[in-house]
């Protein structure tokens, strides 16, 4: 049964228009809302500036409307969020759960050589905690939150089931504010989910392990964790999952019945309307006919 309230939300990066990857996590997020009897919001996550694209916001959002897929407020943009963002992190700091850091990412590779094992995960180095008890006189760079204590957190995926994560053995203290000022997306989206009121976060399955980060903040700064559903990726012919990155091509919302039915076979929908409207109401009854997306 629904619980009373349900928010949920679809937050693109605007770093290019949307592709047919990013449609089905769109999708299933506003199949979610609409069959718990929800609303569905739209957040822009623009914080990573450089890696913005102008203009591709209203790309994002004609291309879903293209598609059917109206927000029921107006979308907001985490570029004009920072005060909320750094409130956060005053927070933290005061709690002592984050903390300034000097380290570049030189420094940060000789620590863990020095430390006898280099760790990485996904590419990123595991930051091994140099600045934890103080900067020694270096200046702060960036901002960092504290995982010791976090042991291992679960938490539970509507889809993929239980999921646990050591935060600070995987993970290590991550960075809540850039060096170049930037804030992280952990931070804003943690602290742009509870501003909203989001109950129910749907999004694509490259983003789960993320979870447990986003956990540790709510629960460091007193917000109550949503429920998390992470959808199946597209994948490309090579097997890797579809991305701007990688080249995605921007999807063509000139046939918005065929974009909807390949994303909506991405999420095992079948589904027989031939108009949007026809089509997006018939798969928000197969979506609502069963518990979760398998
Ligand atoms: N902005 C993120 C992305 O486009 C999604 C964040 C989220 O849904 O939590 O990958």
């Amino acid at each position: 049964m629904a619980p009373a309230g349900y928010r949920g939300r679809f937050a693109p990066s605007p770093t290019g228009p949307l592709h047919a990857g990013s449609l089905v996590a769109a999708l299933a997020s506003w199949l979610d809302a609409r069959a718990h009897g929800g609303r569905w919001l739209v957040r822009m996550e623009d914080v990573d500036t450089p890696r913005c694209v102008p203009g591709a916001d209203d790309t994002i959002l004609a291309q879903l409307a293209a598609c059917g897929l109206h927000a029921d407020e107006p979308p907001i943009w985490q570029s004009s969020r920072g005060a909320h963002y750094q409130a956060a992190l005053d927070r933290l700091v005061a709690g002592g759960m984050a903390y300034p850091c000097a380290c570049s990412r030189k420094d940060i590779e000789q620590a863990l050589l020095a430390g006898g094992h280099p760790r990485e995960r996904h590419g990123e180095l595991v930051y091994p905690g140099t600045c934890r008890q103080g900067l020694n006189g270096r200046p702060a760079r960036a901002w960092r939150m504290r995982t010791e204590g976090a042991g291992l957190l679960h938490w539970t995926d509507r889809r993929l089931g239980p999921q646990q994560q050591d935060l600070e053995r995987e993970v290590g203290d991550f960075v809540l504010r850039r060096a170049d000022g930037l804030w992280a997306y952990q931070l804003a989206v943690v602290v742009d989910d509870a501003a909203q009121g989001i109950t129910h976060v749907v999004r694509g399955e490259d983003l789960a392990d993320n979870t447990a980060r986003q956990v540790w903040l709510q629960q460091a700064l007193g917000l109550s964790t949503p429920l998390y559903l992470h959808a199946p990726l597209v994948r490309g012919a090579n097997g890797e999952k579809l991305s701007k990155q990688n080249g995605a091509a921007p999807l063509d919302t000139t046939e918005p019945l065929a974009c909807l039915r390949a994303a909506g076979q991405v999420l095992g929908l079948s589904v027989s309307a031939t108009t949007v409207d026809g089509w997006l109401a018939q798969a928000t009854g197969a979506w609502a006919a069963r518990e979760t997306i398998g």
